[in-house]
C-alpha cells in the first residue's frame, strides 16, 4: 500500500479548474490532502460556454449548491432543450427536449405505438406528446413534478448561464473550504525519474510539487500533452467545424426563451442562448469554407441586438486526449478534448470526468489498473456523445452547399451506423453503458430528420389498438392542458430567481 495523497495540484482556473477544486474540496473534506489551484490572470479563460445538460443538477446537488443560488449567481435561465432550425432541410425545425415522449402502452414503448397509429392512417406528431416541447412552444416554463399518476410531468431541464460567473461561484465555494489559489504563470513542468509529473515551475523560478495533478489548462493542455505527450485522437473527419466566433448582445425586453436555438448555416451552425442579462450568440464553422470575417458578418446579421463585446474567436480540433488519466495526471475540460458545442456537453464532461475520478480515486497513490478502468469508462462516454453529435450532420438532407452535402455523404463510425441501421430496421433504440444521451434523445433525432422505422416491436400487434389510440388522444390533450397553465418563462425567472444584478443589459461585474 502506498502513501495517501497529500498534495493535489489543479492547473487552470476556468470552469473545469474550479469545478475540480469545488468537487475535490467537498470529496476530500475529511482527508488530510492539501489542494492548490494555479491559474494565470495574464492568460485568462476561454470565455465561452453558456448552456448545459440536466446532469449539472447532479453536480451542483453533490456540492449542496441549490438551484436558486446557482441561477441568481450566474445570470441563469432555464433550458428545456434545443430548437434545431434548418438542419433537416431549409425551413425545417424540430425540438430536442430533455424528457421522454408520451407513455408506453401495455409494456410497449411509446414510439412503437405511434408508429402503429401512423400505419393505421392517423397522423400523430411525436412533438405533441412532450410537455417540455409544449412549454417551449409557448415560451413557458414549469418545474417538473414527480407524480406517479402522470409521468408526463416528470421531465428534465438544464440551464443557460454565464460560465465565467459559474467558475466564480465555484471558486468561492472551494476557497471557503480550504483550497489555496495561486495566480502564477507556469513556465515549465518538471518530470520525476519515473516519468510522472513532479512539479510545476513558475516564471519566477519557484516550484510547486504535487502527488496528483489535474490538468485544466484549456486548449494549451500544459501537463497532459505538453509534459506527458499523451496524444490526441482527432475526429475532424466527422466533425469538420474547427472554429467559432462568440458575440453577446443585449437582451431585448420580453425575449427570454427557455431553450437554445441552433440554426444550420452555410458552413456550420449558429447558437442563440438567452441569459438574464444578455443573449449569447455564436457561429461554429469550418474555416476552409467560410472566413472569420464572413462568419462574423453572418452571425451579426441574425442577432437580436447589437453586439456588446468584441468577437471572441476560438480554434479547435474535435477529438479527445488518448488517455484522460495518464500517470499522475488527469485532464479535464478543454485540456482533455472537445466535441464541439452543439449539444452543450463540455461542462457535462468535466463533471462526468470528476465523477469517474472519484469512482476510481487513487486513495493510496496511483494504481495503473484504476487509471485504466477510468480511461475506458471516460472514453466510452466521449465516444457515445461523439456519435450522437455526428448524427446531427449525417442525417441532413440539405444539398444546397458543400458543407452539408459533404456531411450527408461522409462515412460515419461503425458504432453510429449500427444504431441508425438498427432503428431503420425495427425501431429499436440502442442504449449502452456510459451514455449521456438517452433513447428519447436518439428518437428525437431520427424523427426530426425523418428517418423512418421499417417495422416495429411485434408485440404491438397484441394490444387493443382502439384503446391505444384513445390513450394517445388523452396524452396529447393532457400535455396541451398542462402547458397552457404554466407561467411564461420570463415571469417565472423574475419571480423565483432573478439574478443579483438582474435585468437586460446590466453589468455582470457586480456579481463576481
Ligand atoms: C465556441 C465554444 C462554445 C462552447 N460552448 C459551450 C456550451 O455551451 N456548454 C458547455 O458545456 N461548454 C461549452 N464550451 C466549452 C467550455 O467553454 C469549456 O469546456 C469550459 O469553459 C471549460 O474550459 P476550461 O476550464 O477547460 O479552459 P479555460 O477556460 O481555457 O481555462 C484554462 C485555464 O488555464 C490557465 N492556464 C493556461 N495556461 C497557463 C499557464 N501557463 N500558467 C498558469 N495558468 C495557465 C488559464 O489561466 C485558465 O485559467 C464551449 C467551448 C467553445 C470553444
Amino acid at each position: 500500500m502506498g502513501q495517501a495523497l497529500e498534495a493535489i495540484v489543479i492547473v487552470g482556473g476556468g470552469t473545469a479548474g474550479w469545478s475540480a477544486a469545488a468537487c475535490l474540496a467537498r470529496f476530500l473534506a475529511k482527508r488530510p490532502a492539501k489542494i492548490v489551484l494555479v491559474d494565470s490572470s495574464t492568460i485568462g479563460t476561454v470565455g465561452v460556454g453558456e448552456a448545459s445538460v440536466p446532469n449539472i443538477h447532479n453536480f451542483n446537488g453533490w456540492l449542496g449548491l441549490d438551484e436558486r443560488d446557482f441561477i441568481e449567481s450566474t445570470q441563469g435561465t432555464f433550458k428545456l432543450g434545443i430548437r434545431f432550425d434548418n438542419w433537416r432541410d431549409r425551413g425545417s425545425s424540430f425540438f430536442h427536449p430533455f424528457g421522454k415522449y408520451g407513455v408506453g402502452f401495455e409494456g410497449i414503448d411509446f414510439h412503437h405505438c405511434l408508429a402503429l397509429a401512423r400505419e393505421r392512417g392517423q397522423t400523430p406528431m411525436l412533438a405533441d406528446y412532450s410537455l417540455p416541447i409544449a412549454l417551449a412552444r409557448g415560451e413557458r416554463f414549469a418545474q417538473p413534478v414527480q407524480d406517479a399518476r402522470s409521468p408526463l410531468t416528470d421531465y428534465g431541464f438544464a440551464f443557460h448561464f454565464d460560465a465565467g460567473l459559474y467558475a466564480g461561484r465555484l471558486k468561492r465555494y472551494a476557497t471557503e473550504r480550504g483550497v489555496t489559489h495561486l495566480d502564477r504563470r507556469i513556465a515549465d513542468v518538471r518530470l520525476a525519474e519515473n516519468g510522472d509529473i513532479n512539479a510545476l515551475v513558475f516564471e519566477d523560478g519557484t516550484c510547486l510539487q504535487g502527488d496528483l495533478f489535474i490538468d485544466c489548462s484549456g486548449f494549451r493542455a500544459l501537463l497532459i500533452e505538453g509534459a506527458l505527450k499523451t496524444g490526441y485522437e482527432s475526429w475532424q473527419q466527422w466533425l469538420p467545424c474547427d472554429s467559432a466566433v462568440a458575440l453577446p448582445c443585449a437582451r431585448p425586453m420580453g425575449d427570454l426563451s427557455p431553450y437554445t436555438v441552433a440554426a444550420a448555416r452555410q458552413a456550420g451552425w449558429t447558437w442563440k442562448i438567452p441569459l438574464q442579462h444578455r443573449v449569447g450568440n455564436g457561429y461554429v464553422y469550418a474555416r476552409d469554407l467560410i472566413s472569420d470575417d464572413a462568419a462574423t458578418s453572418a452571425l451579426i446579421a441574425q442577432m437580436p441586438g447589437v453586439p456588446t463585446a468584441s468577437p471572441n474567436y476560438q480554434r479547435f480540433t474535435a477529438g479527445m486526449r488518448r488517455r484522460f488519466w495518464n500517470r499522475n495526471c488527469v485532464a479535464l475540460g478543454l485540456a482533455g478534448g472537445f466535441i464541439e458545442p452543439l449539444e452543450s456537453t463540455s461542462i457535462n464532461l468535466v463533471h462526468r470526468g470528476l465523477s469517474i475520478l472519484m469512482d476510481y480515486w487513487p486513495e493510496r497513490g496511483v494504481d495503473p489498473r484504476r487509471a485504466e478502468a477510468a480511461n475506458r469508462h471516460f472514453e466510452l462516454e466521449q465516444k457515445h456523445i461523439r456519435d450522437f453529435i455526428i448524427l446531427h450532420y449525417k442525417l441532413t438532407q440539405r444539398w444546397d452547399c458543400d458543407f452539408w452535402r459533404n456531411a450527408s455523404e461522409m462515412q460515419v463510425p461503425d458504432s453510429l451506423m449500427h444504431r441508425i441501421d438498427t432503428f431503420r430496421s425495427c425501431g429499436a433504440l440502442l442504449q449502452y453503458d456510459a451514455e449521456s444521451f438517452k433513447p428519447e434523445s436518439w428518437l428525437t433525432m431520427f424523427n426530426g430528420f425523418g428517418v423512418e422505422q421499417e417495422s416495429f416491436d411485434s408485440r404491438v400487434f397484441d394490444i387493443d389498438v382502439l384503446r391505444m389510440l384513445g390513450a394517445l388522444d388523452v396524452i396529447r390533450q393532457s400535455v396541451a392542458k398542462a402547458a397552457a397553465t404554466a407561467m411564461r418563462h420570463e415571469d417565472f425567472v423574475a419571480k423565483f430567481c432573478p439574478s443579483l444584478s438582474s435585468g437586460p443589459g446590466q453589468s455582470v461585474a457586480q456579481n463576481r
